[in-house]
């Protein structure tokens, strides 16, 4: 075996145990958390349409609380609500500039 490859051999191992470690502290940190910092989300993808159910994630410890089976006409309202949030944000923070 090569210099490299001992070298490329040694650090996957290392790479290997940190990643063992990694996912078993994350699986204590999701245990002890409380989730309550959380918020439903929709994942969307590059050609606009919707990946998989609604899901609860929790901010502090990433983990998926609660999934939801909605219906494509509901996320389709949900998108529209966050587009005119997104729409009058914009419009009152260009107000805002055009004061100052
Ligand atoms: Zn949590």
């Amino acid at each position: 075996m090569s210099t490299i490859d001992e070298l490329v051999n040694k650090y996957q191992k290392k790479q290997q145990r940190l990643q063992i470690r990694f996912y078993y502290d994350l699986g204590k940190l999701q245990n002890e958390c409380k989730h309550e910092k959380t918020r439903w989300m929709q994942e969307i993808r590059a050609n606009g349409s919707f990946k998989e159910n609604l899901y609860k994630r929790c901010f502090v410890c990433g983990a998926t609380v609660e999934t939801l089976e909605a219906p494509n006409s509901f996320k389709e309202q949900l998108l529209n609500k966050f587009d005119s949030e997104v729409e009058s944000k914009k419009s009152s923070d260009n107000a805002e500039k055009t004061a100052h």
